[in-house]
This record gives structure tokens, sequence and C-alpha cells, in this order.
């Protein structure tokens, strides 16, 4: 007699769940795959009705798999929310460009509205030109830094106040290792966080915080969804390459490893004291974005380049050398001044009103249905 899948117990399982080893149907696991996104969502209160949500869409597996997700689970439970497609096009030939037809090929699909917002007309700069000027050895710290700030921004120009980014499990994980392994206790607790707001930051949350970067893999194939799926060619992160292997060979031992890791990170969270240095936050001179200095990293990074000086915003050598070197000359090129929700229509809508809105049904347990 066949075996039969360990959830319905009617259909032949096709393939066995990563995260738990059990045999299934591909019915059933679209559906704990969902319903496990959906009660990560109720559970942590991410969304209310009436929500401007952006996704942030870099044409990767995690993220056109998170599209796909939102917009299912928004019109199964009616979440209400209004959702767009919000992707920065950091300038780097044959990646980005690449990645950014699979993103217009999904806006087709599910119909949302798409917001690309390039480094070059934010900073006046390319990754392409930038890695000729700085070379490779520091370029994913300019990199991280814009492109921080463009999604922030790409999202007040959009009128959303809300990102969620295809961040899965194993990057929490790989994530909470990295800070142990550089005995950041401050950043521990909070980066297992679901979701992360200042006091005048764009709020953004991981929907995929417990979801397996296999399963996704596996969703993704299951679904027939097109994602691009090449490295960025000037990536490596080396330090995250490390914990990342670290965590395969943990994975591959015992499977629950990474999520017993992000329970570790979140028993971690660490008291308020601790934190507080993290969030004192001013605005940025220059530029008006958030920054716990006088100038925000993306402005110090940017003059950097702009006054041939790249190691400015990287070392405190090149910083004092930069300001050895008088001030900013005239001509600058600077970057656009911030605000927030500059053209959001639902920025008018009372907090009281929203708060009384029914919350979510969450959905218990993760039998097929
Ligand atoms: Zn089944
Ligand atoms: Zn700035």
């Amino acid at each position: 007699m066949p075996r039969l899948c360990a959830l319905c117990a009617t259909q032949r399982p096709i393939l066995k769940r990563p995260k738990t080893g059990q045999q299934i149907c591909k019915t059933c696991f679209f559906h704990v795959f969902e319903t496990e996104v959906h009660n990560t969502i109720v559970e942590a209160q991410l969304f209310q009705p009436g929500d401007r949500v952006a996704i942030g869409a870099s044409g990767g597996k995690d993220s056109t798999v998170l599209a796909h997700v939102m917009k299912t689970l928004n019109d199964r439970y009616n979440y209400g929310l209004e959702l767009f497609l919000l992707s920065i096009d950091e300038g780097i030939t044959g990646y980005r460009d690449d990645s950014l037809e699979t993103v217009k090929q999904n806006q087709k699909e599910y119909n949302l509205p798409l917001k690309i917002l390039s480094y070059n007309e934010l900073y006046g700069w390319t990754m392409d030109s930038i890695v000729e000027a700085v070379g490779r050895k520091n370029n994913c710290t300019f990199c991280g830094v814009f492109r921080r700030q463009a999604l922030d921004r790409g999202a007040a120009m959009l009128g959303v106040d809300h990102i969620v980014t295809g961040h899965n499990a194993d990057d929490v994980a790989e994530t909470v290792l990295m800070n142990i392994m550089r005995g950041d206790i401050a950043r521990l607790g909070r980066c297992t966080a679901i979701c992360t707001k200042g006091e005048d930051t764009i709020k953004r949350s991981k929907p995929f915080k417990y979801t397996y970067e296999k399963e996704i893999v596996m969703y993704a194939y299951f679904k027939h969804l097109t994602y691009f799926s090449t490295e960025c060619i000037y990536s490596p992160d080396a330090y995250r390459g490390h914990a990342r292997s670290f965590l395969k060979l943990l994975e591959a031992a015992r499977p629950s490893a990474i999520i017993d890791i992000i329970y570790s990170g979140e028993a971690c969270e660490v008291s308020e004291e601790a934190t507080k240095e993290l969030k004192e936050r001013k605005t940025c001179k220059r530029c008006g974005y958030m920054s716990s200095n006088d100038l925000c990293k993306a402005c110090t990074l940017l003059e950097g380049l702009e006054r041939g000086m790249a190691s400015a915003g990287i070392t405190d050598r090149g910083r004092k050398q930069l300001e050895a070197s008088g001030p900013a000359p005239d001509g600058l090129r600077t970057i656009p001044f911030f605000q927030m929700n500059a053209q959001s229509p639902s920025q008018s809508a009372p907090d009281d009103g929203r708060d009384s809105a029914p919350p979510m049904p969450a959905v218990v347990g993760v039998e097929a249905g």
C-alpha cells in the first residue's frame, strides 16, 4: 500500500517538508506554508485594515514568494491592505537590470503598483560607478547604507508607512549567530524582532521570520513562480558567508536548529538600558533623514565619494581626513531632503479610527483544510 500524506492521509506525498521532515502532498504543503505566515502576521499584529504596505521587491526568490503570499493572504483573509511593490535599482549592470525585469513581470502577474527608485536618481551614483571609485573591498558598506535609505524614501514617495521584506528564518538565524560572534549584545535581541519602528522611521517587518529558505525555494518551484537567482556580482559578505555555511551544517544535522537559534535570540531580548544608546535619534542636518549624528551615514558616504575621499564614511581615519580638509565645497551633490509621507493620502487617517478595527482571525493549527 502506498504511503499517504502525513497531514491529510488521502493524497500521495510528493515532498519531505524541510522544517519538520514530514512527507506531505503538494496541497498540504501550500496550506501549511501559507497558514504559518498568516499566523505569524496575526500573532504579531503586523497590519491594520486600510494599511498601505510596500513589499520590498528585488526579483529574488524571497521577495517574489513574499509578494505572492501577501497577495494571496490579503485576498483570502480580507486583511484590507493596499499593496505596492517597491524596488531599488542599485545600478549594477548584468545583475539588477535583469532582476528588475523579473519584478516587472511580477507586477503584471499580481497587478500591483510598482515603484522603482534608483541610486542614480537619489545619490547621483550607481553601484557600478561606486565600485569603480572605491574598489571591491568596501562597496557593500555603500550599498547597504544607500539601500536602507532608498527603501525608506521610496516608501515615503508611495505614501506608505510600512515595508515588508523577504528576510527569512535562515537570514534571521544567521544574523543572531553573527551578533553572537561579534559580541554585539544590544543588537542580538533587536535582530530577532519581527517588526522594527523608531520614532519617525518607516515601519519594517519580516512576515517570513519563521519561514525556512528551503521551503521558500520549494514553494516557488511548485507554484512555478519566476524569480531571478543570481547572487550580486559585487557581493560576498565574507563573515555572513561563514555564518551561513555553519548554519547549513547545523540544519543538516538537526532541521530545528534554525528556529531554535531564533528562539534563543528572542530569549536574549535585552533590557531597555542596553538598547537605549541605539534608540537615540536625531535628524541629518543635510538631508533630513534620521541619523544618530549631525550627518547621516549616507550623506557622509556621499560626501566622501564626491570629494574623492571614499574612505571618509568607512574608517575613523578617513573621517578625520575629510574633516581636516575643510568644509564641504559648494556644488557638492547631495541627497534630496527627506519628508515622511510626502504624498501620503492616508496620512490624515486618525489613529483612533484604526485602533477600533476588528483584529484579524487567527487560524489555529496547520492541518490541511
Ligand atoms: Zn496532504
Ligand atoms: Zn543625510
